[in-house]
């Protein structure tokens, strides 16, 4: 026998629930050696995503022991944690959780556009690989163009592009008719046979069946620990060919949001499948992607990464991503951004609406842009202020026309000012503002930078210029603390 891969001793997950608590893992242990195919059983509830879920260190155990290739998870900082996520596993999921927007190909390429790899080295790997899933022609099709069983082919694509040692696979099949399941599972059995640690979390028996070994959970325990009579996997392999390349997990090295994947260490219930796909997309995506709010279908999360930053996502109401009648649905509002500030990994939550209008002072007037944010707004952001002060939690509870304004505002109006404008009263529209601070020309921001932006309370902007509770959309930014913070 070797070293175990996976190695966990007496852990236990507990989750609130309002005053009580649930134990969703109690007091396990296991250990899976390299190249092992094993098949997590039990029936719903017993805790099988939640053991996968911490597993892939996508949570982590409110006690015990979790050694991944002998490292002990609980003392590694991010960047190691990021390393060790990054060397060892990719995920399958039951719904695919292909971003709707971009081709299958570009879905697969996602990883290496965060590990900035150049584009033809990107397409020549994620070609082929779906040259190998049996998807090789299916490359410039959109998700909604192709059959559950192509999506799932595409995402285990993505799922191996950065080559995932271990597989992760939470009812990989359970959304695919018994066909394309059955194919789905023979990719997996290959994987398996080159090698892979391959993990499958279902509770159909046929598909644990193939397995080499079968465990069974109940009430968070492991009842029964049998290997079958399967054929086990060739010598463990830690890479297969068209996945070696040292500058490729060298570049991925540099990422550090591989462990803000480990921001799912979620609690409200209502919020749980967002939670869980933002994980994916925080980890393994940059671009641009919409995700479904639980079973809410009015609320999609667009996370415009790479213009926002990559620790920050904005919530937009809406169908689909791009949705063009997203401005007019009145469905996001300030609970929900409660909602969202209640969950651990968030650094900071804001609402938003916006309005444009005409902004006066003396004898100028321009277009501008007004903001209505909360307080925590430049800290989601990253804004830096220049000059004066930023308006505070209770300027936005008493709907205080305060204005924090933007350098192109400042040139346009103050620069010849001393103050820079601290302390004037602007016009915006019939509303009369007070100058409170001037915040930093930010870079790499999106949009013109010709534009003039104001910032005010979101509370007055609602009852100066919207006159509804509507928010635009939820801003926030990821902790990256989740893993030193003790729950
Ligand atoms: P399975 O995947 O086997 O259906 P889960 O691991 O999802 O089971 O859940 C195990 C138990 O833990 C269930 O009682 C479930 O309600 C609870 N649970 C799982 N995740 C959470 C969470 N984030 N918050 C509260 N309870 C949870
Ligand atoms: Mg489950």
């Amino acid at each position: 026998m070797t070293d175990p891969i996976i190695d966990l001793q007496n852990i236990r997950r507990e989750f609130a629930a309002g005053d009580t608590s649930v134990v969703a893992l109690d007091d396990l242990s296991l250990s899976i050696q390299p190249g092992e195919m094993v098949a997590i059983i039990g029936s719903s509830g017993s805790g099988k995503s939640t053991l996968l879920n911490i597993l892939g260190c996508l949570d982590r155990p409110t006690s015990g022991t979790y050694r991944v290739a002998g490292k002990n998870v609980s003392e590694l900082d991010a960047d190691a944690l990021a390393a060790l996520r990054r060397e060892h596993f990719g995920f399958i999921f039951q719904r695919y959780n292909l971003l709707g927007d971009l081709t299958a190909a570009a879905n697969v390429e996602i990883p290496a556009v965060y590990a900035g790899l150049n584009a033809r080295e990107r397409r020549t790997r994620a070609n082929a690989l779906l040259e190998r899933l049996g998807v090789g022609t299916r490359g410039g099709h959109r998700p909604n163009q192709l059959s559950g069983g192509q999506q799932q082919r595409v995402s285990i694509a993505r799922a191996l592009i950065n080559g995932a040692e271990v597989i992760l696979a939470d009812e990989p099949t359970g959304a695919l008719d018994r066909r394309s399941g059955e194919e789905v599972l023979k990719i997996l059995k290959e994987l398996h046979r080159e090698g892979r640690t391959i993990i499958i979390v279902t509770h159909d028996a046929d598909v644990a069946a193939r397995a080499e070994r079968i465990i069974e959970l109940r009430d968070g325990r492991i009842v029964s620990d049998r290997h079958t009579g399967t054929a086990g996997a060739s010598e463990p392999v830690a890479r297969t060919a068209w996945d070696s390349g040292a500058g490729w997990t060298g570049a991925l090295g540099r990422l550090r949001e591989a462990s803000r994947m480990a921001l799912v260490a979620m609690a409200a219930h209502r919020l749980r499948a967002f939670l869980t796909m933002l994980g994916i997309i925080i980890g393994i995506a940059a671009v641009s992607s919409v995700v479904a709010l639980g079973n809410a279908s009015q609320r999609k999360v667009l996370s415009d990464i790479s213009s926002l930053g990559t620790n920050t996502i904005e919530v937009f109401p809406g169908k689909d991503f791009g949705d063009a009648r997203a401005g007019k649905i009145k469905t996001l509002v300030l609970d929900d951004a409660r909602a969202l500030d209640r969950q651990g990994f968030i650094a900071g939550v804001t609402p938003t609406v916006s309005t444009s209008t005409t902004v006066r002072y003396r004898g100028n007037e321009s277009n501008v842009l007004v903001n209505g944010v909360g307080e925590n707004y430049f800290l989601v952001k990253g804004a830096k202020l220049a000059k004066g002060r930023l308006f505070d939690a209770d300027a936005v509870r008493n709907i205080e026309r305060q204005a924090v304004i933007d350098d192109n505002t400042r040139k346009t109006f103050f620069a010849d000012d001393q103050t820079s404008g601290i302390g004037r009263v602007i016009w915006l529209g019939k509303v009369p503002c007070r100058i409170v601070g001037v915040i930093a020309q930010q870079q790499g921001g999106f949009g013109s930078n010709q534009n003039l932006s104001v910032y005010l309370p979101y509370t007055t902007v609602q009852a100066q210029f919207t006159g509804d509770r509507a928010l635009r959309s939820i801003l926030l930014r990821i902790s990256d603390e989740i893993w030193r913070r003790t729950r």
